[in-house]
């Protein structure tokens, strides 16, 4: 080991090392003080003591980390001070001011971890034994245990009382918490604001819930705002609105403003089939009553009836019978038409601005969502190449709903299979590249149907197939299979799964069928520049690369060449006496030998060699890292395999033979066009030759047109 190391590791021992040793100290000197007490050793020990206590406590308040090794310092350091004053007061261990130990371990017990305390407990044991033996008359071992025993229960029942209390706080707040949500949920329902609190945590659920919220605050405060409004103008001793309930059985209480103590109201819920209530429901009218006894039963009053004039109201939302608003004054003055007619306006402004709030819900809502869409319409649009929609899809749905899993099939029409393209997610390793067949899954159905899958949302993993049955995607709560289909084409899909139970609810569901639809668009635009791309740089008889893809590739084959200091052949293949196939046996069969030799060139080549077909029966490779033996190599296994090739024509047996020339970088040229016309002059020293043959390019071939 090097000394650097050696003195890192030196380093680290004596920071892991250092506390222990400062307590190992520390114990020492209560030791000295308990066998020959002295306030000159006491008194620096307390303080180095609460010194190091405070600092080591600031840190454990600011840090990110629970260390239990922190923990245990810190509780050591508590029952040393504890000790170190119990002994220096007592002159023993077991003195009155022993008690404190046990305050001290209560502490530790409340803040550290049960292990922690469990360390520092013995370790406080320990030490009071090791006291007992140096400085007292020896070990009193009952004594001892005794004490041991206290703290021991000390910790036990500190600990579990503050676990109990901390679950207990817990489960409270969550409980609220949920209460709360249930509260705005059963809002929305009363005023049927569209629908319920999403209980999703996702972004779309996170902005609907502020959005309900909102708009349940909203129609609150303007309720109350008329109900005020009323029981001023009006002198009334309560105004209160109560909302039917779905069924229209029941009323509850929505707003209400009162002169009442809160233990003279009733919460409800009220019949709505009984009393005024029930009247003015049932006559859809106004109800005014006077004279009530005490022991009129006005229900939202819990006991007797403190007042002796009532009058109530009807509710109506677009004709529809919502709820009652009710008056009510303690002196018996009847309520004159003119304010009764207050009372139906203060009613139909509560319903407005339920009606209004929804309105602006709608919009509101309407407009988060085409902003939504908006955005994937962007990215969906910058994308052009497949893979960039199919990623512009799966995270503009991800905006839309919490996508935990996404695959892209894709479907070929040919053989009716379909293809697992893309996966985001879990088992996208075992999944991606993947064909099945059309079946019965939902994959296979949602295409052939032109719908979403499944029906409403509904999703059950254990007996829905997604992709096929050796196929399935990660087990997840909620999926969601959308066709991708333009003009009736059909493409394939996207699968989106959500670990959040109803990802996709009705909402999601439509969004995402819109953005299918552009997704679907999209990609057959990326597909058909994907086309046109590959018709620009490539050779219709044959699929190999054309002249003018060849060219481009070529330059830069040859600059990397020239940059790195490699060799590099070209080769250049021709048909011999091709001219007389096309004559004997006609222009098919003469493709079809050509398309042949096409093929013979992609058997062969390496992955790095390009081969483009230069026009006619005439071939050309560029072979990187090759110099001209290696092109030999090549060249004579296309000929050969060429060669050996048996065609068919006119009951005939046609065999064709070609010829190459090869010229190689540097050498044979350090140009492209140098290096093509040296391969050229080759293949004519073969042709001249005999045909048949292959020729390495030299010096005294040059200018073949001149010979
Ligand atoms: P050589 O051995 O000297 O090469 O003799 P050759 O007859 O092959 O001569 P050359 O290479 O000049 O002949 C090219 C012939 O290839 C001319 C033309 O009839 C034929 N050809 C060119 N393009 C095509 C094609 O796309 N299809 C078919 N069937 N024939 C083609
Ligand atoms: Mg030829
Ligand atoms: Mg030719």
């Amino acid at each position: 080991m090097d000394l650097e190391g050696l003195f890192v590791r030196l380093r680290r021992l004596a920071r892991r090392a250092g506390p222990l040793l400062g307590i190992a100290a520390l114990a020492a000197g209560i030791g000295v003080d308990a066998v020959q007490p002295s306030e000159w050793l006491f008194v620096p020990i307390i303080i180095l003591l609460a010194a190091m206590i405070s600092v080591r406590a600031w840190r454990r308040t600011h840090a990110v980390d629970l260390m239990r090794s922190r923990d245990v310092e810190i509780g050591a350091l508590v029952a040393l001070a504890a000790i170190a004053v119990a002994v220096h007061t007592d002159h023993q261990t077991a003195g009155p001011t022993g008690a404190l130990v046990y305050v001290a371990i209560g502490l530790v017990s409340a803040f550290a971890h049960p292990l922690a305390t469990g360390v520092v407990t013995l370790g406080a044991v320990g030490f009071e034994a090791v006291l007992q033996s140096v400085a007292f008359d020896g070990v009193a071992t009952a004594e001892l245990g005794r004490h041991a025993a206290f703290m021991t229960a000390i910790a036990v029942t500190n600990m579990m009382s503050l676990r109990m209390e901390v679950a207990r706080l817990r489960k409270a707040s969550r409980s609220e918490l949920t209460a709360e949500r249930e509260r705005v949920r059963e809002e929305a329902r009363n005023y049927r604001l569209l629908r319920p609190v999403a209980d999703s945590e996702t972004e779309g659920g996170r902005e609907d819930d502020r959005l309900f919220r909102s708009g349940i605050e909203e129609i609150e405060l303007s309720v109350l705002f008329a109900l005020r409004l009323l029981r001023e103008c009006l002198g009334a001793h309560t105004a209160i609105l109560l909302w039917l309930n779905e069924r229209g059985t029941q009323l509850r209480v929505s707003e209400l403003v009162s002169d009442a103590d809160d233990n003279e109201l009733s919460d409800g819920p009220f019949s709505a089939r009984d009393g005024i209530l029930g009247a003015v429901l049932s006559q859809r009218a106004p109800v005014s009553l006077i004279d009530l006894k005490p022991t009129f039963v006005l229900p939202y009053y819990a006991d007797g009836c403190p007042v002796q004039t009532v009058c109530g109201v009807p509710v109506f939302e677009r004709g529809q019978l919502r709820g009652v608003l009710v008056v009510d004054r303690r002196e018996s003055k009847a309520f004159q038409p003119e304010e009764e007619e207050l009372c139906e306006q203060a009613a139909r402004f509560a319903a407005r601005a339920i009606e209004n709030e929804r309105m602006f819900l709608q919009l509101e809502r309407t407009r988060v969502e085409q902003g939504k869409l908006y955005r994937a319409a962007e990215r969906l649009g910058a994308a052009t190449t497949e893979e960039e929609v199919v990623e512009a899809g799966v995270s503009s749905a991800s905006e839309i709903a919490a996508v935990d899993f996404a695959a892209f099939t894709s479907f070929e029409p040919s053989d009716h299979s379909h293809l697992i393209r893309a996966v985001r997610g879990d088992l996208a390793p075992k999944l991606e590249g993947r064909r099945f067949p059309n079946n019965a899954g939902l994959v296979s159905m949602a295409l052939q149907n032109r719908h979403p899958l499944p029906y409403r949302g509904e999703y059950d993993p254990s007996h829905q197939m997604v992709f096929a049955r050796d196929l399935a995607p990660p087990q997840v709560p909620s999926l969601l299979v959308l066709p991708l289909a333009v003009h009736d084409e059909p493409f394939g899909t996207l699968v989106l799964g959500s670990n959040t139970p109803h990802a996709f609810d009705e909402a999601a569901r439509g969004l995402l069928d819109v953005l299918a639809s552009h997704l679907a668009v999209s990609l057959s635009h990326a597909r058909m520049v994907r086309l046109l791309e590959e018709q620009a740089t490539t050779d219709g008889l044959t699929g190999l690369l054309n002249k003018r893809a060849m060219l481009s590739a070529a330059e830069q084959k040859i600059s990397g060449a020239r940059r790195f200091g490699r060799p590099l052949s070209v080769l250049i293949c021709d048909i011999d006496l091709f001219k007389r196939v096309n004559d004997t046996y006609g222009h098919d069969v003469g493709d079809i030998v050509i398309k042949a030799l096409a093929q013979v060139h992609q058997r062969e080549k390496r992955v790095t060699d390009a081969v483009a077909r230069f026009g006619g029966e005439e071939f050309v490779t560029i072979c990187e890292q090759t110099d001209a033996e290696g092109a030999l190599l090549l060249a004579e296994r296309i000929r050969d395999e060429f060669k050996r090739m048996t065609f068919h024509a006119n009951g005939e047996e046609v065999h064709c033979t070609c010829s190459v020339g090869i010229a190689t970088f540097p050498g044979g040229g350090r140009t492209w066009e140098e290096l093509f016309k040296a391969a050229d002059d080759a293949l004519y020293a073969s042709k001249r030759g005999g045909r048949d043959r292959s020729t390495i390019w030299e010096p005294k071939l040059r200018d073949h047109s001149a010979a």
